[in-house]
């Protein structure tokens, strides 16, 4: 989806769309989109500078890094922005265009804007680092492999943290 600035209107331009898993393009490491991507927002333009203001939904579907479930997650990201027109200097100048990541201003080519490009970018942002099932999730044990969520297994006494059983594991091996 592109919005042309010729087009643009003096007045704010609205935008709601639903955007399919297909039409969005959207590629991942981790994750994958369980739902359709709700973008609603808000264009206001003074010539082809743009403020956008608006929201992107979603949920995603990942794999538990503890505990290898696969489960779903809502995404929701509120996002403020301003798009300029790519200034001739900016092209090799890396520096000058981190400057300007921090203040959430981004560049596009001053012609057409990309929407999708945009909602792409809002939903990686919104993707957490470490995909869990929910924040307590106790993972699988390191020796036998079940499920800690659903109670402790026949390997008593063992720590169903991962990060210690690994710490654990370790000090086992050199006690040997
Ligand atoms: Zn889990
Ligand atoms: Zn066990």
């Amino acid at each position: 989806m592109f919005i042309e600035i010729e087009d643009l209107k003096p007045e704010p331009l609205r935008v709601h769309h639903v955007f399919q898993a297909t039409e969005i393009g959207f590629s991942h490491e981790d994750t994958a989109l369980a739902e359709p991507v709700t973008a609603d927002f808000t264009l206001e333009h003074k010539g082809s500078d743009l403020r956008i203001k608006g929201t992107v939904e979603t949920a995603i579907r990942f794999r538990c890094c503890r505990c290898n479930k696969e489960c779903d997650r809502n995404i929701a990201a509120g996002f403020a922005l301003s798009y300029l027109p790519q200034p001739e200097w900016a092209g090799d100048n890396a520096e000058v265009e981190l400057k300007y990541e921090d203040m959430d201003v981004a560049f596009y080519d001053g012609i057409a804007f990309d929407v999708n490009l945009m909602v792409l970018e809002q939903i990686e942002l919104a993707i957490p680092m470490k995909l869990v099932c929910r924040e307590d999730c106790k993972g699988l044990c390191y020796r036998c492999g079940a499920d800690l969520n659903e109670g402790s297994c026949s390997c008593t006494g063992e720590t169903a943290d991962p990060r210690l059983s690994a710490l654990l594991q370790f000090r086992k091996k050199s006690d040997k």
